[in-house]
């Protein structure tokens, strides 16, 4: 029998990109969205690093179903902003999820960065908490250069302006398939598939 497992998300995508991922790794986990549970409240990511941010919503979201809770955090860290904008990613610019804005606002502080100066890489952590109190997390990074003006249509947040290392399209000018394949959160999630074995085992 399969084993039921929550995913902190209500981003469709991020639940059929899992998927896709445990049954690779011929995992029979049944994972499901928050979107099961209307009731959960928003959990406050007071964390300082992507890690504890992604350990604080599973073990919230663990404590509210009772069941083992999977939970990500991530963001784009550019070296010539000592890592920002960070866990701040989604609000860089003030709003919560103006993807257009925060791009644009990292762009604008990058204006006068020459291209050799422009490295960056979006990182992920993932992180599973168990009923029993038990709980673990993993990391996922892509490495890249932030380019001066925005480029395709895929994808979303700082997609456009991201060159994966040893390429020339933007993550928002590749397939989703292929983003997923090379992606912080691709690895992170690839990375947490034997700890799921390991902590799941029946
Ligand atoms: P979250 O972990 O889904 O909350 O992502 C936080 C923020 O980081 C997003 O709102 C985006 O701005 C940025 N981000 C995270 N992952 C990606 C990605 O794969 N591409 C582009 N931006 C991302």
């Amino acid at each position: 029998m399969s084993i039921r497992v929550v995913l902190a998300t209500r981003n469709a995508h991020k639940v059929i990109e899992l998927r896709r991922i445990l049954e690779e790794a011929g995992l029979d986990i049944e994972l499901v969205g928050t979107d099961e549970y209307p009731d959960l409240p928003d959990v406050a990511e007071t964390g300082s690093t992507f890690a504890a941010n992604a350990l604080l919503k599973a073990r919230e979201v663990c404590e509210f179903t009772g069941l083992p809770a999977i939970a990500d955090d991530s963001g784009l860290a550019v070296d010539a902003l000592n890592g920002m904008p960070g866990i701040f990613s989604a609000r860089w610019s003030g709003a919560h999820g103006n993807d257009r804005a925060n791009l644009e606002l990292v762009l604008g502080q990058l204006t006068d960065v020459a291209p050799n100066r422009r490295g960056g890489a979006f990182h992920c952590a993932a992180a599973i908490a168990l009923p029993d109190g038990d709980a673990r997390v993993v990391e996922g990074t892509v490495e890249g250069t932030i380019i001066d003006a925005p480029r395709g249509s895929n994808g979303f947040g700082y997609d456009p302006i991201f060159v994966p290392l040893g390429g020339n399209l933007t993550l928002a000018e590749i397939a989703p398939a292929e983003k997923d394949a090379m992606s912080h959160r691709g690895n992170a999630m690839r990375a947490l598939v034997p700890v799921l074995k390991e902590l799941l085992r029946p």
